[in-house]
């Protein structure tokens, strides 16, 4: 699905990836951790294709093709969903407006019909019921006024809505108080697949109680030190990250 070679990246001139590699296959779920500043949003902003991110080397190709060559707005339509670790507000654009614009363009891309009005609000109420969201969310302006927590379950529920093929959910778990993080990991359970996978960035192990990863990376300085799986997580929330920056620099 997704294949990282030894990406470089800077973002206004400051090196930030520095020669990551990640391999993530269909129907995997893929956790990054990390101490602060180590490059995980950076890695999912440079993925996404967000401006003033520079990729210097390396390569990503994102189901057969090269993703870096593609605009931010093609590789949504390839099937990557973003979620971001501070959603934004868009003041008089509906939720649902928002969607059924991002869905309808993801369809013609792919030379399918606009949806019907009926077919799309059929759709609505299964993601909505689903994913367990405020229907009252769903009509008012994109994330206008919402709480933290409300802004995390609506890219939760745009990420059903819109049906990805790979998602990075960057710290969707911060803000969270426990319910809501069982709400939005459910919802990622549900969305999981074996034609689907996932980069979940946390800082909490506790996220991972519910969302159980296949793989656990550890990125610090702009690459990945250590891949384990679940207990890996574990073993980070008692030790801290320190030890693994000792065992870099004794590489170095
Ligand atoms: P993480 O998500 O792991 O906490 P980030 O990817 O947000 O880390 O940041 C990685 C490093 O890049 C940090 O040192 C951060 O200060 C720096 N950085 C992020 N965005 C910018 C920017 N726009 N300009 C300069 N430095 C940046
Ligand atoms: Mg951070
Ligand atoms: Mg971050």
């Amino acid at each position: 699905m997704l294949t990282i070679k030894n990406l470089h990246a800077e973002v206004d001139g400051k090196k930030i990836l520095k020669g990551l590699n990640l391999e993530i296959k269909a129907g995997e779920m893929h956790a990054i951790m990390g101490p602060n500043g180590a490059g995980k949003s950076s890695l999912a902003s440079v993925l996404a294709g967000r401006e003033n991110y520079t990729v210097t080397e390396g390569e990503v190709i994102f189901d057969g093709k090269n993703l870096l060559d593609m605009s931010p707005e093609d590789r949504a339509r390839e099937g990557l969903f973003l979620a971001f670790q501070y959603p934004v507000e868009i003041p008089g654009v509906s939720n649902l407006n928002f969607l059924k614009t991002a869905l309808n363009e993801i369809r013609t891309y792919h030379n399918l019909p606009a949806m019907e009005a009926k077919e799309f609000l059929k759709l609505t109420k299964e993601k909505q019921q689903m994913m367990d969201f405020n229907a009252n969310l769903m009509n008012r302006s994109l994330n206008e006024g919402f709480s933290g927590g409300e802004k995390k379950r609506n890219e939760v529920f745009q990420m059903a809505m819109l049906d990805p093929k790979f998602a990075i959910l960057d710290e969707t778990d911060s803000g969270l108080d426990i319910d809501a993080l069982r709400i939005v990991a459910n919802g990622v359970n549900k969305l999981r697949g074996a034609d689907k996978a996932f980069m979940v960035i946390t800082h909490y192990q506790r996220l991972l109680d519910y969302i159980v990863p296949d793989f656990v990376h550890v990125l610090a300085d702009g690459v990945i030190v250590k891949t384990g799986n679940k207990d890996l997580a574990l073993e980070l929330e008692e030790k801290g990250y320190d030890w693994l920056k000792e065992d870099v620099h004794q590489k170095e």
